[in-house]
């Protein structure tokens, strides 16, 4: 089966250099097995999205020399061709599926009542047992998670792994507030409709990957049960993880000081190298 790969930034912010090792170790290991890369813009959460962030997706890529085979080429092939909110009908085909399972509740909390209530920075159950009705206003939609409810994949740094979802991401949003798919779906749908193969991701998505393919299970989106996952360590910068700014690690402060794209380039090829020497 051809591989197939894909970038997948989100616009709410200017990238860093942990976004650029991203992409280079996707391109690097997409490349080494002969694959096909894809750039996939996840621009769903509209309410964060900025022009300037955007751009500034096109420019990164260019300044650090990836190229791509498929998706936007700009910003307006992206926004007549492939923004997410062209993908409503796909999303809520896939939404109606997860209803039928009779495991999708409406919730109605704050951010800020689940914070005050949680004991293990998971969902607290309040709203589970509820049986508030799906059409409730400005309710989420969530999925209701079990104890036995685990995912297992072999991924290919890490190797087995198993996570219990109801640990990791007990009765996560499938639906948003405001009626529009979650994350978690809308990038299972998009990653399952390109035939998406080859999954390269930070350590701290292992929980979404586990969502994913938990949810890809129960809506038989079997491309997406069979990719491979690749998940690396975060880049840190005094410990801490990068947050998308325009900060000095953001790469349109690197380029505008004159850094070197090319340079960055083979720093992280480098790396990235030494990564799939050590994968078999
Ligand atoms: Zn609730």
């Amino acid at each position: 089966m051809p591989i197939r790969s894909r970038i997948a930034p989100t616009p709410s912010g200017y990238l860093h250099i942990g976004n650029a090792y991203n992409f280079l170790l996707t391109e690097q290991l997409c490349h080494h097995l002969g694959g096909s890369l894809r750039l996939r813009i996840d621009d769903l959460d509209t309410a964060r999205v900025r022009q300037a962030y955007l751009d500034d997706i096109f420019e990164s890529l260019h300044f650090l020399g990836i190229t791509w085979d498929k998706g936007p080429r700009n910003t307006s092939e992206h926004f007549a061709e492939y923004t997410q909110s062209l993908r409503g009908d796909a999303y809520n085909a896939l939404l109606a599926q997860l209803v039928d399972t009779g495991r999708v509740f409406a919730c109605t909390c704050s951010r800020a009542q689940i914070t005050a209530s949680s004991t293990d920075a998971q969902y607290p159950g309040t709203c589970r047992d509820l049986k508030l009705p799906l059409d409730t206003p400005n309710a989420t939609w969530r999925f209701r998670t079990e104890p036995e409810d685990t995912v297992h994949w072999v991924d290919g740094f890490l190797g087995p792994l198993t996570l219990p979802l109801f640990h990791r991401n007990r009765d996560f949003v499938v639906r948003k507030r405001d009626g529009i798919a979650a994350y978690q779906l809308a990038s299972l749908a998009d990653d399952s409709a390109y035939g998406i193969n080859l999954i390269v991701r930070g350590e701290d998505l292992l929980a979404s990957t586990a969502t994913q393919l938990f949810l890809a299970r129960t809506l038989a989106q079997n491309s997406f049960l069979l990719a491979d996952f690749y998940h690396h360590p975060l880049i840190k910068e005094n410990g801490e993880k990068l947050s998308k700014s325009a900060g000095s690690t953001s790469l349109k402060a690197m380029h505008h000081a004159g850094c070197s794209g090319a340079a960055i380039r083979n720093d992280y090829a480098q790396w990235a190298a030494s990564f799939l020497h050590t994968e078999q």
